[in-house]
């Protein structure tokens, strides 16, 4: 389907009535359908009928997964106002998936000097941003306490400025280079001005695809490990997916599976982000071990599937326009998404595993794209306080041109 085959798929299911979408479902479907609109929790049985739902059985799960989003988080949509910063493309551990990392002898690679990154957290800031996100690659040649430092050089200067960093693949090395435990790590670098945690890393949290993706990075139990120890520690996270390449549906519940086991331990996520992978650029790709995953119906199983499973634990899902365009993450937002992600302002992991998306969304332009659907933006913090009244200076828009080798990291 095009794009505006897939608006008016959306469109249609938006406007047909519940009942009539829920006569023409499979008797099993339908079932598993009753309990996630009564708050009954899925089993992984019926999240797997969920997520594989097609024809009729999707559009129903579409519009459930609507209806339970506007109950549980009403009809505002948020959004932050944020910047990415790579601030190294150098890394040994060589995911297949990526298109981000580099060699330290190739010729764009790069390592950015703290000055050149208090110059793009001070260029944030003037442009309103309440939040610093800060991933990159795996550098065998990090100082051991680089990550704290970089967090006690941003703080001393911005203050005010919210750290998102730090993947647990990046806390695992951390970690290991300063020979420290998990907590005291954490509770290190929480000190130094660490706010949350990205929950990526993560792909599919299945040590059998972690193996053919990347086997040198973080495994499932120590993903685990971290992200738990995180919030015990205080320190909220994020939780994604990476879906759309050669993962089964039945991993990809088991993955939602494990979010939501950890959630109703430790309360610590902050919200749910499925991530399309982007194949172009990738050996995994090049390789032949991959498709292009389809575009459109694909996504819209993974976010209504995703707020159903997920309902009465993790509230906010976000939808992600750096993977599917800004064009097909606003329709996402008709299908259980109430979050829109942050303006970032500078994003190249996913641009140059052959993303297309650009690297900025201006304020102006989410306050468009969620007005068209009849819903409202308000801005939010990292941690879902919503700001009302606060409008971000310039509108977010850029003040300097973004540098493509400086900006996001795939996860
Ligand atoms: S995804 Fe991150 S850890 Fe993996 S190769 Fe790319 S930069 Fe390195």
């Amino acid at each position: 389907m095009n794009l505006e085959e897939l608006r008016r798929y959306a469109n249609e299911v938006e406007a047909a009535p519940l009942g009539a979408l829920m006569d023409k479902t499979s008797a099993a479907v339908r079932a598993a359908l009753k309990h996630a609109l009564a708050l009954q929790e899925l089993t992984p049985d019926e999240g797997l009928l969920l997520y594989t739902a097609q024809g009729d059985d999707l559009r129903a799960t579409m519009k459930c997964a609507d209806l339970a989003r506007a109950e549980d988080v009403g009809d505002e949509v948020t959004y932050v106002v944020n910047r990415n910063i790579n601030f190294t493309n150098i890394c040994f551990v060589g995911c297949q998936f990526c298109g981000f990392k580099r060699q330290k002898w190739e010729s764009d690679a790069y390592d950015h000097s703290d000055e050149v990154i208090l110059t793009k957290v001070r260029d944030a800031v003037a442009r309103g941003a309440t939040e610093i996100c800060m991933q990159g690659g795996i550098n065998p040649d990090m100082p051991p306490f680089k990550y704290r430092d970089l967090l006690v050089t941003i703080k001393a200067a911005f203050p005010e400025i919210h750290i998102h960093a730090f993947s647990p693949m990046e806390i695992m090395y951390g970690a290991r280079r300063t020979q420290m435990d998990y907590p005291e790590y954490i509770g290190m670098l929480h000190e130094a001005g660490l706010g949350s945690i990205p929950g990526t890393a993560a792909e599919i949290l299945d040590d059998s695809v972690r193996e053919v993706l990347s086997h040198k990075k973080v495994d499932v139990a120590t993903w685990v490990e971290i992200i738990s120890t995180a919030h015990a520690l205080g320190v909220p996270t994020t939780s994604t997916i990476m879906y759309g390449h050669m993962e089964s549906p039945r991993q990809v519940v088991n993955h939602l599976n494990i979010i939501r086991s950890i959630q109703k331990q430790t309360s610590g996520f902050t919200e749910f982000v499925p991530l399309r992978f982007i194949h172009e650029n990738t050996v995994l790709f090049r390789k032949g071990l991959v498709s292009p995953p389809p575009i459109g119906l694909l996504d819209f199983q993974m976010y209504a599937f995703s707020r159903l499973f997920l309902r009465g634990w993790i509230k906010n899902l976000q939808t992600s326009w750096v993977k599917l365009g800004v064009e097909l993450a606003a329709i996402t937002l008709k299908i259980g998404c109430n979050d829109f992600s942050g303006t970032l302002m500078e994003e190249s992991i996913t641009a140059q595993a052959g993303g297309t998306s650009g690297e900025f969304v201006p304020v102006d332009l989410i306050e468009e794209k969620v007005g068209e659907i009849g819903r409202v933006a308000v801005e939010r913090s990292t941690t879902y306080k919503k700001l009302y009244g606060r409008k971000a200076p310039n509108g977010a828009r850029p003040i300097s041109v973004p540098d493509r080798s400086a900006a996001s990291h795939p996860g």
